[in-house]
Protein backbone atom coordinates (compact mmCIF):
# COMPACT_ATOMS: atom_id res chain seq x y z
CA UNK A 1 0.00 0.00 0.00
CA UNK A 2 1.66 3.28 -1.26
CA UNK A 3 -0.82 5.56 0.51
CA UNK A 4 -1.00 5.68 4.26
CA UNK A 5 -4.42 6.67 5.57
CA UNK A 6 -4.55 8.11 8.91
CA UNK A 7 -6.94 5.44 10.59
CA UNK A 8 -6.51 2.02 11.44
CA UNK A 9 -10.19 0.58 12.10
CA UNK A 10 -9.77 -3.01 13.62
CA UNK A 11 -12.97 -5.54 13.11
CA UNK A 12 -15.46 -5.17 10.69
CA UNK A 13 -18.34 -5.80 12.65
CA UNK A 14 -20.96 -3.44 13.25
CA UNK A 15 -19.01 -0.99 15.16
CA UNK A 16 -15.76 -1.26 12.77
CA UNK A 17 -17.97 -0.34 9.66
CA UNK A 18 -19.60 2.53 11.10
CA UNK A 19 -16.20 3.68 12.18
CA UNK A 20 -15.04 3.65 8.77
CA UNK A 21 -18.44 5.15 7.19
CA UNK A 22 -18.29 7.79 9.43
CA UNK A 23 -14.76 8.76 8.65
CA UNK A 24 -14.84 8.03 4.83
CA UNK A 25 -17.76 10.73 4.45
CA UNK A 26 -15.58 12.97 6.15
CA UNK A 27 -13.14 12.66 3.80
CA UNK A 28 -10.67 10.38 6.28
CA UNK A 29 -9.35 7.67 4.22
CA UNK A 30 -8.86 4.25 6.75
CA UNK A 31 -7.70 0.83 6.39
CA UNK A 32 -10.20 -1.58 7.75
CA UNK A 33 -9.05 -5.38 8.66
CA UNK A 34 -10.88 -8.39 10.31
CA UNK A 35 -9.48 -11.55 11.22
CA UNK A 36 -12.18 -14.22 10.23
CA UNK A 37 -11.26 -15.19 6.07
CA UNK A 38 -15.12 -14.53 5.35
CA UNK A 39 -17.75 -11.68 6.52
CA UNK A 40 -19.47 -13.08 9.99
CA UNK A 41 -22.88 -14.97 9.52
CA UNK A 42 -26.01 -15.27 11.71
CA UNK A 43 -28.65 -12.83 12.95
CA UNK A 44 -27.07 -12.26 16.28
CA UNK A 45 -28.33 -8.75 17.47
CA UNK A 46 -30.90 -7.80 15.61
CA UNK A 47 -32.88 -4.84 17.01
CA UNK A 48 -32.70 -1.62 15.58
CA UNK A 49 -33.51 0.97 18.16
CA UNK A 50 -35.29 4.35 16.71
CA UNK A 51 -31.70 6.42 18.11
CA UNK A 52 -29.81 3.62 15.67
CA UNK A 53 -32.38 4.45 13.12
CA UNK A 54 -32.03 8.25 13.25
CA UNK A 55 -28.50 7.57 12.86
CA UNK A 56 -28.14 5.17 10.01
CA UNK A 57 -30.58 7.49 8.06
CA UNK A 58 -27.87 10.55 9.45
CA UNK A 59 -25.29 8.22 7.66
CA UNK A 60 -27.39 7.83 4.38
CA UNK A 61 -28.06 3.98 5.28
CA UNK A 62 -31.70 4.07 4.66
CA UNK A 63 -31.28 0.56 3.73
CA UNK A 64 -31.43 -0.11 7.00
CA UNK A 65 -34.86 1.04 8.05
CA UNK A 66 -36.48 0.25 4.50
CA UNK A 67 -35.53 -3.67 4.53
CA UNK A 68 -35.78 -4.00 8.64
CA UNK A 69 -38.90 -5.75 9.71
CA UNK A 70 -40.97 -4.13 12.72
CA UNK A 71 -41.30 -6.14 15.64
CA UNK A 72 -43.92 -8.75 15.60
CA UNK A 73 -46.23 -9.60 18.16
CA UNK A 74 -45.07 -12.49 21.09
CA UNK A 75 -47.20 -15.95 21.46
CA UNK A 76 -46.74 -17.45 24.79
CA UNK A 77 -48.38 -21.17 24.64
CA UNK A 78 -49.46 -23.07 27.99
CA UNK A 79 -46.41 -25.93 28.32
CA UNK A 80 -46.78 -29.07 25.85
CA UNK A 81 -49.45 -27.77 23.82
CA UNK A 82 -49.97 -25.08 21.09
CA UNK A 83 -52.91 -23.25 23.32
CA UNK A 84 -52.33 -19.48 23.21
CA UNK A 85 -51.73 -18.34 26.44
CA UNK A 86 -50.47 -14.65 26.11
CA UNK A 87 -50.35 -12.41 22.99
CA UNK A 88 -48.14 -9.18 23.71
CA UNK A 89 -46.09 -6.62 21.64
CA UNK A 90 -42.50 -6.38 22.51
CA UNK A 91 -41.90 -3.19 22.45
CA UNK A 92 -45.10 -0.73 22.43
CA UNK A 93 -46.26 0.83 19.15
CA UNK A 94 -45.50 4.64 19.15
CA UNK A 95 -46.49 6.07 15.76
CA UNK A 96 -43.77 8.55 14.30
CA UNK A 97 -43.82 12.11 14.38
CA UNK A 98 -42.11 15.22 12.85
CA UNK A 99 -39.35 15.21 16.23
CA UNK A 100 -38.84 11.54 15.99
CA UNK A 101 -39.29 10.21 12.45
CA UNK A 102 -37.72 6.40 13.44
CA UNK A 103 -40.27 5.34 16.12
CA UNK A 104 -40.85 2.41 15.16
CA UNK A 105 -37.69 -0.26 16.18
CA UNK A 106 -37.02 -2.60 13.16
CA UNK A 107 -35.42 -6.01 12.81
CA UNK A 108 -32.45 -6.57 10.71
CA UNK A 109 -29.87 -9.50 11.15
CA UNK A 110 -26.31 -8.51 12.10
CA UNK A 111 -25.09 -10.45 8.65
CA UNK A 112 -27.54 -8.28 6.36
CA UNK A 113 -26.72 -5.33 8.26
CA UNK A 114 -22.82 -5.39 7.64
CA UNK A 115 -23.69 -6.65 3.88
CA UNK A 116 -24.81 -3.02 3.88
CA UNK A 117 -22.13 -0.83 5.38
CA UNK A 118 -20.23 -2.68 3.05
CA UNK A 119 -21.70 -1.18 0.20
CA UNK A 120 -21.11 2.06 1.43
CA UNK A 121 -17.93 1.31 2.15
CA UNK A 122 -17.67 0.58 -1.49
CA UNK A 123 -18.53 3.72 -2.55
CA UNK A 124 -15.47 5.16 -1.06
CA UNK A 125 -13.52 2.37 -3.08
CA UNK A 126 -13.25 1.28 0.47
CA UNK A 127 -12.67 -2.59 1.27
CA UNK A 128 -12.32 -5.02 4.65
CA UNK A 129 -8.97 -6.46 4.34
CA UNK A 130 -10.41 -9.77 5.63
CA UNK A 131 -8.14 -12.58 7.06
CA UNK A 132 -5.90 -9.63 8.74
CA UNK A 133 -5.25 -10.06 12.27
CA UNK A 134 -4.05 -7.36 14.57
CA UNK A 135 -1.46 -9.04 16.68
CA UNK A 136 -0.03 -6.05 18.17
CA UNK A 137 0.49 -2.14 18.20
CA UNK A 138 2.39 0.74 20.19
CA UNK A 139 1.71 4.53 20.56
CA UNK A 140 3.70 7.59 20.58
CA UNK A 141 2.64 10.73 20.73
CA UNK A 142 2.79 11.91 17.09
CA UNK A 143 1.78 7.97 15.78
CA UNK A 144 0.84 4.03 16.28
CA UNK A 145 2.36 0.75 15.00
CA UNK A 146 0.13 -1.46 13.89
CA UNK A 147 1.84 -5.41 14.13
CA UNK A 148 -0.97 -7.27 11.41
CA UNK A 149 -0.95 -10.79 10.34
CA UNK A 150 -1.92 -11.71 6.96
CA UNK A 151 -2.09 -15.34 5.60
CA UNK A 152 0.66 -16.27 8.04
CA UNK A 153 3.21 -13.06 7.04
CA UNK A 154 3.75 -10.44 9.67
CA UNK A 155 3.35 -6.73 8.08
CA UNK A 156 4.05 -3.36 10.24
CA UNK A 157 2.05 -0.59 9.56
CA UNK A 158 2.31 2.74 10.77
CA UNK A 159 -0.56 5.02 11.21
CA UNK A 160 -2.07 7.91 13.63
CA UNK A 161 -5.05 6.60 15.09
CA UNK A 162 -6.51 3.29 15.81
CA UNK A 163 -9.82 1.93 16.46
CA UNK A 164 -10.40 -1.37 17.90
CA UNK A 165 -13.78 -2.77 17.32
CA UNK A 166 -12.72 -6.12 17.93
CA UNK A 167 -15.76 -7.29 20.04
CA UNK A 168 -16.24 -8.58 23.17
CA UNK A 169 -12.72 -10.75 23.21
CA UNK A 170 -10.17 -7.96 21.15
CA UNK A 171 -6.84 -7.32 21.84
CA UNK A 172 -6.91 -3.59 21.45
CA UNK A 173 -8.63 -3.37 25.16
CA UNK A 174 -6.28 -5.90 26.48
CA UNK A 175 -2.99 -4.29 24.98
CA UNK A 176 -4.36 -0.74 26.33
CA UNK A 177 -4.69 -3.02 30.02
CA UNK A 178 -7.88 -1.58 30.27
CA UNK A 179 -10.25 -3.10 33.26
CA UNK A 180 -13.80 -4.88 32.27
CA UNK A 181 -15.08 -4.98 35.20
CA UNK A 182 -18.17 -6.96 35.93
CA UNK A 183 -19.64 -10.68 36.20
CA UNK A 184 -20.12 -13.82 34.83
CA UNK A 185 -23.69 -15.03 34.31
CA UNK A 186 -24.13 -19.20 34.51
CA UNK A 187 -27.65 -18.34 35.18
CA UNK A 188 -28.54 -16.80 31.87
CA UNK A 189 -26.43 -19.03 29.70
CA UNK A 190 -28.35 -19.25 25.91
CA UNK A 191 -27.57 -21.15 22.51
CA UNK A 192 -28.65 -18.75 19.51
CA UNK A 193 -28.83 -19.20 16.13
CA UNK A 194 -30.17 -19.52 12.38
CA UNK A 195 -32.78 -22.28 11.90
CA UNK A 196 -34.93 -23.34 8.38
CA UNK A 197 -38.15 -25.61 9.46
CA UNK A 198 -41.34 -25.48 9.16
CA UNK A 199 -44.03 -26.41 12.06
CA UNK A 200 -47.72 -26.90 11.38
CA UNK A 201 -50.09 -24.85 12.92
CA UNK A 202 -47.02 -21.76 13.54
CA UNK A 203 -48.31 -18.72 12.19
CA UNK A 204 -45.13 -17.36 10.85
CA UNK A 205 -46.32 -13.75 11.20
CA UNK A 206 -46.02 -14.20 14.96
CA UNK A 207 -42.96 -14.80 17.45
CA UNK A 208 -43.15 -18.01 19.36
CA UNK A 209 -41.97 -18.42 22.77
CA UNK A 210 -42.61 -21.81 24.40
CA UNK A 211 -41.21 -23.12 28.25
CA UNK A 212 -39.88 -21.45 30.77
CA UNK A 213 -36.91 -19.00 30.72
CA UNK A 214 -35.10 -20.62 33.62
CA UNK A 215 -35.88 -24.27 33.41
CA UNK A 216 -36.18 -25.15 29.78
CA UNK A 217 -37.53 -22.66 26.99
CA UNK A 218 -37.46 -21.61 23.45
CA UNK A 219 -38.30 -18.86 21.64
CA UNK A 220 -38.30 -18.65 17.66
CA UNK A 221 -38.56 -15.56 15.89
CA UNK A 222 -39.55 -15.86 12.09
CA UNK A 223 -36.63 -14.22 9.03
CA UNK A 224 -37.09 -14.61 5.79
CA UNK A 225 -33.54 -12.98 5.51
CA UNK A 226 -32.33 -16.96 6.03
CA UNK A 227 -34.80 -18.34 4.01
CA UNK A 228 -38.91 -18.13 3.22
CA UNK A 229 -38.86 -21.02 6.69
CA UNK A 230 -35.96 -19.36 7.97
CA UNK A 231 -36.00 -18.64 11.97
CA UNK A 232 -33.67 -17.05 14.55
CA UNK A 233 -34.02 -19.18 17.49
CA UNK A 234 -32.84 -19.08 21.34
CA UNK A 235 -32.83 -22.21 23.98
CA UNK A 236 -32.14 -21.32 27.28
CA UNK A 237 -32.78 -23.16 30.80
CA UNK A 238 -30.74 -24.91 33.58
CA UNK A 239 -32.45 -28.08 32.73
CA UNK A 240 -30.44 -28.64 29.41
CA UNK A 241 -26.66 -28.73 29.29
CA UNK A 242 -26.59 -26.24 27.01
CA UNK A 243 -22.87 -25.81 26.79
CA UNK A 244 -23.15 -29.91 25.11
CA UNK A 245 -26.28 -29.14 23.37
CA UNK A 246 -24.37 -25.91 21.56
CA UNK A 247 -21.78 -28.38 19.89
CA UNK A 248 -24.87 -30.80 18.50
CA UNK A 249 -27.17 -29.98 15.77
CA UNK A 250 -28.90 -33.15 17.05
CA UNK A 251 -29.72 -32.07 20.27
CA UNK A 252 -30.88 -28.74 19.14
CA UNK A 253 -33.07 -30.56 17.38
CA UNK A 254 -34.23 -32.77 20.07
CA UNK A 255 -34.71 -30.01 22.27
CA UNK A 256 -36.74 -28.03 19.57
CA UNK A 257 -38.92 -30.77 18.87
CA UNK A 258 -39.61 -31.58 22.94
CA UNK A 259 -40.96 -27.68 22.69
CA UNK A 260 -42.84 -27.63 19.84
CA UNK A 261 -46.15 -29.67 19.93
CA UNK A 262 -46.55 -30.51 16.10
CA UNK A 263 -45.10 -31.90 13.69
CA UNK A 264 -42.10 -30.26 12.59
CA UNK A 265 -39.58 -30.05 9.01
CA UNK A 266 -36.27 -29.13 9.63
CA UNK A 267 -34.37 -27.70 6.57
CA UNK A 268 -31.01 -26.54 7.46
CA UNK A 269 -29.32 -25.19 11.09
CA UNK A 270 -27.42 -22.56 8.92
CA UNK A 271 -25.19 -21.19 12.10
CA UNK A 272 -25.41 -21.78 16.02
CA UNK A 273 -23.61 -20.43 19.06
CA UNK A 274 -22.82 -20.62 23.13
CA UNK A 275 -23.94 -17.29 24.55
CA UNK A 276 -22.89 -16.92 27.98
CA UNK A 277 -24.41 -13.64 29.50
CA UNK A 278 -21.21 -11.46 30.76
CA UNK A 279 -21.85 -7.92 32.31
CA UNK A 280 -19.32 -5.78 31.82
CA UNK A 281 -17.85 -2.61 30.29
CA UNK A 282 -14.27 -0.60 30.25
CA UNK A 283 -13.13 1.89 33.09
CA UNK A 284 -12.41 4.06 29.57
CA UNK A 285 -12.38 4.19 25.82
CA UNK A 286 -9.37 5.48 24.81
CA UNK A 287 -5.54 5.85 25.73
CA UNK A 288 -3.78 8.83 23.91
CA UNK A 289 -4.16 7.45 19.66
CA UNK A 290 -5.78 4.44 20.36
CA UNK A 291 -9.77 4.17 20.98
CA UNK A 292 -11.82 1.05 21.62
CA UNK A 293 -15.48 1.70 20.87
CA UNK A 294 -18.48 -1.08 21.55
CA UNK A 295 -15.94 -2.23 24.76
CA UNK A 296 -18.96 -3.68 26.83
CA UNK A 297 -20.82 -7.09 27.04
CA UNK A 298 -24.09 -7.10 28.92
CA UNK A 299 -27.02 -8.95 28.60
CA UNK A 300 -28.88 -9.14 25.27
CA UNK A 301 -32.26 -8.79 27.33
CA UNK A 302 -32.61 -5.11 26.12
CA UNK A 303 -30.73 -5.55 22.72
CA UNK A 304 -28.56 -2.36 23.27
CA UNK A 305 -24.98 -3.65 22.39
CA UNK A 306 -24.39 -3.44 18.81
CA UNK A 307 -26.93 -0.44 19.14
CA UNK A 308 -24.58 1.26 21.98
CA UNK A 309 -21.63 0.38 19.93
CA UNK A 310 -22.24 2.00 16.52
CA UNK A 311 -23.32 5.02 18.75
CA UNK A 312 -20.22 5.16 20.57
CA UNK A 313 -17.97 5.03 17.43
CA UNK A 314 -20.10 7.75 15.76
CA UNK A 315 -19.60 9.99 18.58
CA UNK A 316 -15.38 9.46 18.07
CA UNK A 317 -15.67 9.57 14.39
CA UNK A 318 -16.59 12.85 13.61
CA UNK A 319 -14.53 14.33 16.49
CA UNK A 320 -11.57 12.57 15.21
CA UNK A 321 -12.45 14.21 11.65
CA UNK A 322 -12.18 17.29 12.71
CA UNK A 323 -8.93 16.64 15.12
CA UNK A 324 -7.35 14.82 11.93
CA UNK A 325 -8.01 17.30 9.75
CA UNK A 326 -6.59 20.21 11.62
CA UNK A 327 -9.82 21.60 12.82
CA UNK A 328 -9.97 21.11 15.96
CA UNK A 329 -7.81 20.63 19.34
CA UNK A 330 -6.98 16.83 20.39
CA UNK A 331 -8.37 17.47 23.76
CA UNK A 332 -11.82 17.28 21.66
CA UNK A 333 -10.92 13.64 21.49
CA UNK A 334 -11.13 13.40 25.30
CA UNK A 335 -15.28 13.92 25.16
CA UNK A 336 -16.01 10.82 23.62
CA UNK A 337 -14.78 9.16 26.87
CA UNK A 338 -16.83 11.91 28.80
CA UNK A 339 -19.78 11.62 26.72
CA UNK A 340 -20.14 7.69 26.36
CA UNK A 341 -19.25 6.28 29.88
CA UNK A 342 -22.18 7.30 31.25
CA UNK A 343 -24.70 6.18 28.88
CA UNK A 344 -22.95 2.85 28.89
CA UNK A 345 -23.00 2.42 32.55
CA UNK A 346 -26.86 3.30 32.61
CA UNK A 347 -27.43 1.11 29.66
CA UNK A 348 -25.47 -2.06 31.66
CA UNK A 349 -27.97 -1.31 34.16
CA UNK A 350 -30.64 -1.22 32.74
CA UNK A 351 -30.33 -4.99 30.94
CA UNK A 352 -29.10 -6.36 33.97
CA UNK A 353 -32.63 -5.21 35.96
CA UNK A 354 -34.35 -6.71 32.73
CA UNK A 355 -32.24 -9.74 33.04
CA UNK A 356 -32.83 -10.02 36.78
CA UNK A 357 -36.84 -9.91 36.46
CA UNK A 358 -36.41 -12.09 33.44
CA UNK A 359 -34.51 -14.19 35.78
CA UNK A 360 -37.01 -13.83 38.72
CA UNK A 361 -40.00 -14.13 37.27
CA UNK A 362 -39.02 -17.05 34.78
CA UNK A 363 -40.77 -15.72 31.87
CA UNK A 364 -39.46 -13.66 28.98
CA UNK A 365 -43.30 -12.57 28.39
CA UNK A 366 -43.08 -8.80 29.04
CA UNK A 367 -43.59 -5.42 27.45
CA UNK A 368 -40.28 -3.47 27.15
CA UNK A 369 -40.28 -0.15 28.06
CA UNK A 370 -39.85 2.63 25.41
CA UNK A 371 -36.25 3.74 27.33
CA UNK A 372 -35.00 0.69 25.10
CA UNK A 373 -35.36 2.89 22.07
CA UNK A 374 -32.58 5.10 23.50
CA UNK A 375 -34.30 8.12 22.05
CA UNK A 376 -33.21 9.72 25.90
CA UNK A 377 -29.30 9.52 24.87
CA UNK A 378 -27.97 13.02 25.18
CA UNK A 379 -24.74 15.48 25.49
CA UNK A 380 -25.70 17.25 27.48
CA UNK A 381 -23.78 17.29 30.76
CA UNK A 382 -20.68 17.55 28.43
CA UNK A 383 -18.14 19.83 28.60
CA UNK A 384 -18.63 20.94 25.36
CA UNK A 385 -22.34 21.42 25.31
CA UNK A 386 -23.57 24.76 27.08
CA UNK A 387 -26.94 24.04 28.23
CA UNK A 388 -29.19 26.97 29.40
CA UNK A 389 -31.80 25.30 30.19
CA UNK A 390 -29.97 22.83 32.52
CA UNK A 391 -31.34 23.69 36.42
CA UNK A 392 -28.22 23.97 38.56
CA UNK A 393 -27.76 21.50 40.98
CA UNK A 394 -30.10 19.37 39.21
CA UNK A 395 -27.78 16.29 37.34
CA UNK A 396 -28.49 15.10 33.86
CA UNK A 397 -29.55 12.17 33.19
CA UNK A 398 -27.71 10.23 29.93
CA UNK A 399 -30.22 8.00 28.87
CA UNK A 400 -33.21 10.25 29.16
CA UNK A 401 -34.87 13.04 28.20
CA UNK A 402 -38.80 14.27 28.44
CA UNK A 403 -39.25 16.15 24.78
CA UNK A 404 -38.11 17.43 21.56
CA UNK A 405 -39.05 19.78 19.24
CA UNK A 406 -39.92 20.36 15.47
CA UNK A 407 -37.90 17.95 12.68
CA UNK A 408 -34.31 19.56 12.08
CA UNK A 409 -33.06 15.69 11.37
CA UNK A 410 -33.35 16.92 7.00
CA UNK A 411 -30.47 19.45 7.83
CA UNK A 412 -27.81 17.72 9.34
CA UNK A 413 -25.05 15.31 7.67
CA UNK A 414 -21.94 13.77 9.60
CA UNK A 415 -19.71 15.66 7.51
CA UNK A 416 -20.78 18.77 8.78
CA UNK A 417 -21.73 21.22 11.34
CA UNK A 418 -25.07 22.89 11.32
CA UNK A 419 -25.46 26.28 13.35
CA UNK A 420 -28.68 26.91 14.15
CA UNK A 421 -29.25 31.06 14.97
CA UNK A 422 -32.88 31.66 17.14
CA UNK A 423 -33.76 35.02 15.48
CA UNK A 424 -37.15 37.11 15.35
CA UNK A 425 -36.04 37.19 11.04
CA UNK A 426 -33.35 36.97 8.98
CA UNK A 427 -32.46 40.41 9.21
CA UNK A 428 -32.17 40.25 12.80
CA UNK A 429 -29.50 36.95 12.76
CA UNK A 430 -27.09 39.01 9.81
CA UNK A 431 -24.45 39.82 12.71
CA UNK A 432 -23.77 36.28 13.87
CA UNK A 433 -24.12 35.11 9.85
CA UNK A 434 -21.65 37.71 9.58
CA UNK A 435 -19.57 36.36 11.49
CA UNK A 436 -19.86 32.75 10.35
CA UNK A 437 -18.29 33.40 7.10
CA UNK A 438 -15.31 33.25 8.56
CA UNK A 439 -15.67 29.32 8.57
CA UNK A 440 -15.52 26.88 6.08
CA UNK A 441 -18.63 26.39 4.57
CA UNK A 442 -18.02 22.90 3.94
CA UNK A 443 -17.60 22.36 7.49
CA UNK A 444 -19.95 25.08 9.03
CA UNK A 445 -23.81 25.31 7.91
CA UNK A 446 -26.12 27.98 9.53
CA UNK A 447 -30.00 27.72 9.36
CA UNK A 448 -32.23 30.57 10.42
CA UNK A 449 -34.90 29.34 12.79
CA UNK A 450 -38.07 32.17 13.22
CA UNK A 451 -37.89 32.13 17.13
CA UNK A 452 -41.49 32.35 16.86
CA UNK A 453 -41.66 28.76 16.20
CA UNK A 454 -40.72 28.01 19.76
CA UNK A 455 -43.26 30.33 21.25
CA UNK A 456 -45.90 28.24 23.46
C1 LIG B 1 -28.34 -13.64 21.27
C2 LIG B 1 -27.88 -12.24 21.09
C3 LIG B 1 -28.81 -11.28 20.86
C4 LIG B 1 -28.39 -9.95 20.76
N1 LIG B 1 -29.33 -9.03 20.49
C5 LIG B 1 -28.95 -7.77 20.27
C6 LIG B 1 -29.88 -6.84 19.80
O1 LIG B 1 -31.05 -7.18 19.57
N2 LIG B 1 -29.48 -5.56 19.59
C7 LIG B 1 -28.18 -5.20 19.83
O2 LIG B 1 -27.88 -4.01 19.68
N3 LIG B 1 -27.24 -6.09 20.21
C8 LIG B 1 -27.59 -7.35 20.42
N4 LIG B 1 -26.65 -8.28 20.73
C9 LIG B 1 -25.24 -7.86 20.87
C10 LIG B 1 -24.57 -7.67 19.52
O3 LIG B 1 -24.66 -8.84 18.75
C11 LIG B 1 -23.09 -7.29 19.74
O4 LIG B 1 -23.04 -6.21 20.63
C12 LIG B 1 -22.46 -6.87 18.41
O5 LIG B 1 -22.09 -7.99 17.68
C13 LIG B 1 -21.22 -6.07 18.63
O6 LIG B 1 -20.76 -5.65 17.35
P1 LIG B 1 -19.27 -5.21 17.17
O7 LIG B 1 -19.08 -4.74 15.78
O8 LIG B 1 -18.89 -4.27 18.27
O9 LIG B 1 -18.43 -6.53 17.46
P2 LIG B 1 -18.42 -7.90 16.67
O10 LIG B 1 -19.66 -8.11 15.89
O11 LIG B 1 -18.03 -8.92 17.68
O12 LIG B 1 -17.24 -7.71 15.62
C14 LIG B 1 -15.89 -7.68 16.01
C15 LIG B 1 -15.05 -8.07 14.80
O13 LIG B 1 -13.69 -7.89 15.13
C16 LIG B 1 -12.93 -8.95 14.54
N5 LIG B 1 -11.69 -9.08 15.30
C17 LIG B 1 -11.55 -9.46 16.57
N6 LIG B 1 -10.24 -9.42 16.92
C18 LIG B 1 -9.55 -9.00 15.84
C19 LIG B 1 -8.17 -8.75 15.57
N7 LIG B 1 -7.21 -8.94 16.51
N8 LIG B 1 -7.80 -8.33 14.35
C20 LIG B 1 -8.75 -8.14 13.39
N9 LIG B 1 -10.08 -8.35 13.58
C21 LIG B 1 -10.47 -8.77 14.79
C22 LIG B 1 -13.86 -10.15 14.65
O14 LIG B 1 -13.52 -11.13 13.70
C23 LIG B 1 -15.23 -9.53 14.40
O15 LIG B 1 -15.60 -9.59 13.04
C24 LIG B 1 -27.02 -9.61 20.86
C25 LIG B 1 -26.07 -10.61 21.05
C26 LIG B 1 -26.49 -11.92 21.15
C27 LIG B 1 -25.47 -12.98 21.29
Amino acid sequence: MNFTPPVLVVGAGPTGLVAALTLLQNGIPVRIIDKEPNPNIGQRGPAIWPRSLDLFSFLNVPEINDLGKPFPVIRSYQPGTLELMKEYPMVPHIEPTPAIPFYVAKFIGQQLLDVILRRHLEKFSCSVEMDTELRSFEQSDESVTAVLEKNGMLETFNTKWLIGADGAKGIVRKQLGLTFLGETRDDALMITGDIRLTCVGLDRSYWHQFGYFKERGLSIRPTDEVGEDGWQFLIFGGDVDLTKAAQSEELVLEIITSLIPTEITFTKVIWMSEFRTNIRMVNKFSEGRVFVAGGIVHSPTGGQGLNSGVQDVFNLGWKLALVEKGLADKSLLETYNAERLPVISEMLEMTTTILNQTLKTGNISTTRSPILFMLGINCRFSDIVLDEFVIPGKPVNAYWRESDVKTLFGLYRPWYHTVLVFAPSHTDATLTLGALEAYDKSIVRSVVIPAFIFIR
